[in-house]
């Protein structure tokens, strides 16, 4: 289905991680809208988001993948 060059544009592990990176973030916002959340859960969403950002680069970069 994806061939070597059409890797750049449906790759579904990059997918993959872009709905991890996509749902830690709606997460964040949802919880922190609703405001009743702590300094450490704060932190800690915050973690989760910067940690799938992380990972969405790496695996880019290492697979080359990038849009
Ligand atoms: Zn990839």
């Amino acid at each position: 289905m994806c061939s070597a060059s059409t890797l750049a544009i449906c790759c579904p592990e990059r997918a993959r991680l872009e709905e991890e990176y996509i749902a830690a973030r709606d997460r964040m916002r949802n919880l922190l809208r609703l405001r009743q959340v702590t300094r450490l859960e704060q932190r800690r969403l915050a973690d989760d988001v910067a940690m799938a950002i992380a990972r969405l680069k790496e695996h880019q970069a290492a697979h080359g993948c990038e849009r």
